[in-house]
């Protein structure tokens, strides 16, 4: 790298350089986060800051992380949710910062994507291929197999016309079963050194060009793997921003989270099978049957207790799998010099270290008791997928705590930080200490937060607002005359409520439902009562059903979870977000019922630190899709009253961005009227 000018600019310089590139309005907001970011990387103190959609957040962290890597020689991860946000990041803001530093800093800064393993197309697997094994889905479906058949064909299609090998460039994409024939985990990777194909690997050149750059766009999948694992899968790095951090804790989740099955276990047999003693092998397809058997009889759910003869059948799968691993051995040197003879030997390897690690796991899973217990255990599995167990860890905070915090200064950031008014419920996700403060913004002053006064690692909460003016542009109505939720679908009651409010709104209506049930009862019954087209999620890929969406301020769109988030439409075409009831997590949602019992069981009330966050978080950031820029108006309608009249109602309100609220119907019905007519007209 060329040497960094000795004085590098200020960030606000940086800053000032940067929006006028790009041609945008520099915004209180956005000087106030990007300074606090800077103060947070030169005192190594942790920050938690929320900024509104409108701030430009993503400029407020990258000015000052690139300022820091290039004045420090060092990288900085940039960790994202979603793969619009990554892209946003690459394609969009960071090659335009590029340009406009290079003048000021000397040199232009660089930067690059990091994913894990697994979303790389392994050149190796394509072309040398693996030992044919028959997929699961083979097993039981041949139409199934042939559909998975015509997707590998295409992989190995695009194989020879993609410069990254990065799944996420194939559009359309294709089945998670399809994908693995043609891509490796990091267990099952040749490594580069013995890898024929090594020098041309997408996952090394990808990893070789992050070890250069300034820096690294990642996904929280990763900064998980980062933690979990013994080694270093990023390139090593003093910042980390964890953009969009209500996601954290769930992704995290879900990369801890360790899955077992009797076909599973069976294909690792047969994987073993060719290259140790077959009895041996045979032992382990045993305890397979035995566990597919044990596994069709067990209810769907969460597992409290783990019956005897189920612990059995895990100690067999567990012991099976361990001789498979001794009879396997360490690579024999006739296997290191023959690829296709190593090929086979580290991937019967990963499967039975797989196969044993979570075995043992299920099995530890249940020796504390309930209030200790680490992990949880339930059964999964529905029509198209045979069942199978699951183990995650019931918390995230101590893993974050040692190996995020504890390794790198931390900034998180999202629209969504504060639940009911201060950082502490996602703190406390997140392993760091509680302050008592609460930083709700007020008068458009951000509020910096004291220190936290107990133990642990030292972090800053901060809320720089945004630029919306909620309360002139928003309304939040809760329709406290409707009687609360039933479990029935949705009642007449509420779908007249929805109809008054679509014809009132004139379309322009985002509904989120809180189950595809209730989507689809919405969409078959507005179709038949309103003349607006009503769009709902399923019935099309859901980025081309929002671009319908965004083209016709008529029309209307019903789902549920990822619209919660993922819709991004600024203007008239949406004017009224319906949301049909509080989101809380089903009550056999396995993860959040153990999570409150857990919480209820050291004496804390599990229903308002587990159900009421979850509700919260999904809440905000569905309104949030109501202001999306300047200029926008509009209102968010919560159909459930329990929002007005329940005990944790204003718990979840105060999490809310600040709309003027109202519970009138004939108030808001005539808002949306005035709404339509003033919204420019679409050409029929
Ligand atoms: S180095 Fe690993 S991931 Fe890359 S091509 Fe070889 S086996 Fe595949």
């Amino acid at each position: 790298m060329p040497d960094a000018p000795t004085i590098v600019p200020a960030v606000t310089t940086l800053l000032h350089a940067a929006v006028t590139a790009v041609g945008g309005a520099e915004r209180p907001g956005q000087v106030e986060m990007a300074e606090a970011v800077a103060r947070s990387i030169k005192t190594g103190e942790h920050l938690a800051v929320q900024a509104g959609t409108g701030t430009g957040k993503s400029l407020a962290y990258l000015v000052p992380a690139i300022r820091h890597a290039v004045a420090e020689d060092a990288t900085v991860v940039v960790s994202t949710a979603t793969i619009a946000l990554q892209r946003q990041l690459v394609d969009r803001d960071l090659p335009r910062l590029a340009k406009a530093l290079k003048p000021l800093l000397g040199r232009e800064p660089t930067f690059a994507i990091l994913k894990g393993r697994r979303n790389y197309l392994c050149l190796h697997r394509v072309h040398n291929g693996a030992p044919e094994e028959p997929e699961e889905a083979a097993l039981f479906d041949p139409f199934a197999a042939s559909a998975i058949g015509r997707q590998v064909k295409r992989l190995h299609e695009w194989s020879s016309d993609t410069e990254t090998g990065d799944r996420d460039e194939l559009v359309p994409g294709v089945g998670e079963q399809a994908w693995r024939q043609v891509s490796v985990s990091g267990r099952e990777c040749l490594g580069v050194s013995r890898c024929p194909i090594g020098t041309d690997c997408f996952a090394e050149r990808a990893r070789a060009d992050a070890g250069k750059a300034d820096v690294v766009v990642t996904n929280h999948a990763m900064l998980a793997i980062n933690a979990l694992e013994g080694y270093q899968v990023l390139p090593e790095h003093d910042v980390v921003v964890v953009d969009e951090a209500h996601d954290l804790v769930d992704r995290v989740t879900s990369a801890a989270t360790a899955e077992i099955s009797g076909a599973g276990v069976s294909a690792a047999a047969r994987r073993c099978g060719r290259l140790i003693d077959q009895d041996i092998a045979d032992r382990l397809a045993e305890a397979a049957d035995g566990l597919t058997l044990m596994l069709t009889e067990l209810p769907v759910g969460r597992m409290d207790e783990l019956a005897e003869p189920l612990r059995n059948t895990l100690r067999a799968v567990r012991d099976a799998a361990r001789a498979c691993i001794v009879a396997l051995g360490p690579e024999r040197a006739a296997q290191k010099e023959n690829v296709v003879d190593a090929t086979a030997h580290k991937l019967a390897r990963a499967m039975l270290d797989d196969t044993h690690d979570t075995a043992d796991r299920l099995l530890d899973a249940f020796d504390e008791d309930e209030a200790h217990r680490r992990d949880v255990v339930w059964v999964s599995g529905d029509s198209d997928r045979p069942a199978s167990l699951r183990v995650a860890p019931l918390g995230v905070g101590g893993l974050l705590r040692e190996r995020l915090f504890g390794m790198s200064t931390t900034i998180l950031t999202s629209a969504t930080l504060t639940l009911g008014g201060a950082f502490d419920t996602l703190a406390r996700q997140w392993g760091l200490p509680l302050s008592t403060t609460s930083v709700r913004k007020v008068d458009g002053m951000a509020t910096d937060k004291e220190p936290p006064s107990d133990e642990g690692p030292k972090w800053t909460g901060l809320d720089v607002g945004s630029p919306f003016e909620h309360g002139r542009a928003g309304i939040l109505y809760v329709a406290k005359h409707l009687p609360p939720p039933g479990r029935d679908g949705l009642a007449e009651s509420y779908l007249d409520e929805l109809r008054e409010l679509v014809e009132a709104a004139g379309g322009r209506t985002l509904g989120l439902f809180s189950s595809m049930r209730a989507a689809k009862q919405a969409t078959e019954v507005l179709r038949d009562r309103v003349d607006h087209p009503i769009l709902c999620q399923g019935e099309d890929a859901t980025a081309l059903l929002v671009t319908k969406f965004a083209e016709d301020p008529r029309t209307c769109l019903f789902g549920t979870l990822s619209l919660w988030q993922g819709v991004d439409v600024p203007g008239p075409s949406l004017q009224l977000v319906v949301v049909d009831r509080i989101p809380f997590p089903r009550p056999d949602d396995p993860l959040a019922s153990a999570r409150q019992r857990a919480v209820a069981a050291r004496g804390g009330n599990g229903f308002l630190t587990v159900a009421a966050t979850h509700a919260a978080l999904l809440l905000a950031q569905g309104a949030g899709r109501l202001l999306r820029s300047m200029g926008d108006k509009g209102v968010v309608a919560i159909l459930d009253s329990r929002l007005a009249t329940a005990r944790y109602g204003g718990f979840l309100r105060a999490s809310l961005p600040p709309f003027w609220s109202t519970t009138d119907p004939a108030v808001v019905r005539g808002a949306l009227r005035r709404l339509d007519e003033a919204a420019p007209h679409p050409v029929v």
